[in-house]
């Protein structure tokens, strides 16, 4: 039989990779308790059409999809929006305003895998649903930059743009709703050359041109000439001031690095508003990425109630912080190897390990019956601390040999004594 191998696209994480992500898992969640966040489980398996139903045709096109066992056309969760957005259409239908809620897991998209880009991958994701003030958008890009910097990651700079720039310009030029998602999927991907050539007016092109080279780092400057420009835009410009509004608070609340893109536009078509991704120098692929979405509670059935929210995504996070070689405190303490010397010594081995263990200290119990030489050797090579050898002799006076494996030193010390001095 051939050796087998994960699907294309999914990956298996192991010890430090995995205790990485549970690290980042560790303080996404912290961060979501600093901020009033529920935690909500959702599944990973929806319906098609709940999670077709607003993500846009870029992912779309990039779900698995398979009909279950009863017929039922299903997918595999690309993101959590939707997931979230059922529920505050249904069972969190009537609690109070807002409804602060956070989730993680893995999302599944037929991406082209590469380094940071897999078909399977994690997000922690954050949304904030009943509040329309730039407050809201500030709270979401407060939490990423808490986040951010929790973990320990430095020069990271948020990028921003608001969606109602470039929708003001198209719609003001009579441009539908299907042009102007197409339009906004190919800036999306830089592809300003194709974005251009769906739109027929020449005056409208040329703002859009003109819009694609401003950009820069200091957010205010950036804003005025995006207000100058913009004169005669109406819906453009106060999607400007209001972009302004937002930056202003969590500037002013916070130290963060923000460069305004107003040319700037994201894959999901449920955006109305801010936008926003996070980067880090030397790597080209965004941590995470969020922003307002105004129509998408309403578009799933629910009373009109806007939203902002935003994802993170783990597996990059985990290369960021391997790029930046930021050491992760994973809090692991002391480890130690407890070792029967006999057969009849298993039982009181066990029940000293699992005294350890009860005082917080890592214990591998020797499980395969090894003679202490190999089960020494065997230490040595799983990086263990000190081995505790239980022996008879030790034993009837209540003690046991504790040996420093770094220097082969050893000690009969009581039982009782044995976890205070392992943890000094
Ligand atoms: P999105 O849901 O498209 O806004 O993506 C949010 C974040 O998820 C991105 O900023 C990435 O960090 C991460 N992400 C998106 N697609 C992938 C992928 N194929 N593999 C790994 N991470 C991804």
């Amino acid at each position: 039989m051939p050796a087998f191998q994960t699907v294309r696209g999914m990956r298996d994480l192991i010890g430090e990779e995995a205790e990485a992500f549970t690290h980042i898992i560790t303080k996404a969640r912290e961060t979501a308790l600093l901020y009033g966040y529920k935690e909500a489980i959702t599944p990973h398996v929806e319906p098609l059409e709940l999670l077709s139903a607003k993500s846009g045709e870029e992912i779309r096109q990039r779900m698995f999809i398979f009909k279950d066992l009863g017929e039922r056309l299903v997918a595999l969760r690309p993101e959590f929006t939707a997931s979230i957005a059922r529920l505050a259409t249904t069972s969190l239908k009537n609690e109070p305003k807002p409804l602060r809620l956070f989730s993680v897991g893995t999302v599944y998209r037929y991406d082209e895998p590469q380094r940071g880009r897999y078909r399977e991958f994690w997000q922690s994701n954050f949304e904030l649903m009943g509040s329309a003030k730039p407050e809201g958008d500030a709270e979401i890009v407060l939490i990423t930059n808490n986040l951010m910097k929790s973990l320990g990651l430095h020069s990271y700079a948020f990028k921003i743009g608001h969606i109602g720039v470039i929708r003001g310009i198209l719609s003001q030029d009579g441009v539908d709703e299907k042009t102007q998602n197409a339009v906004l999927q190919r800036m999306d991907k830089k592809e300003y050359e194709a974005a251009l050539k769906l739109v027929e007016s020449d005056k409208c092109r040329s703002m859009l041109e003109g819009l694609i080279a401003i950009r820069g780092n200091d957010w205010l400057d950036t804003v005025e000439q995006l207000q100058t420009y913009l004169a005669g835009y109406e819906k453009a410009k106060s999607a400007v001031d209001n972009l302004a509004e937002v930056l202003k608070l969590v500037t002013q609340s916070s130290e963060l690095t923000v460069t305004v893109e107003p040319a700037f536009a994201r894959g999901l078509e449920y955006y109305t508003g801010m936008i926003f991704e996070i980067h880090i120098p030397g790597l080209d692929i965004a941590l995470g990425g969020g922003g307002r979405y105004d129509k998408l509670i309403e578009a799933f059935g629910g009373e009109p109630t806007p939203g902002v929210g935003c994802a993170h995504g783990i597996d990059r996070i985990a290369i960021a912080l391997q790029t930046q070689k930021t050491v992760i405190d994973a809090k692991i303490g002391k480890k130690v190897v407890v070792v029967p010397i006999t057969e009849t010594m298993k039982s009181e081995a066990l029940k000293i390990a699992q005294q350890l263990r009860a005082a917080g200290i890592t214990v591998e119990f020797e499980v395969m019956g090894r003679k202490m030489a190999k089960s020494l050797e065997d230490a040595d090579k799983r990086k263990a601390d000190y081995a505790v050898i239980v022996g008879e002799r030790e034993l009837a006076e209540g003690a046991v040999v504790l040996k420093e494996l770094a220097n082969r030193q050893q000690t009969t010390i009581p039982i009782e004594k044995l976890g205070e001095k392992i943890k000094s």
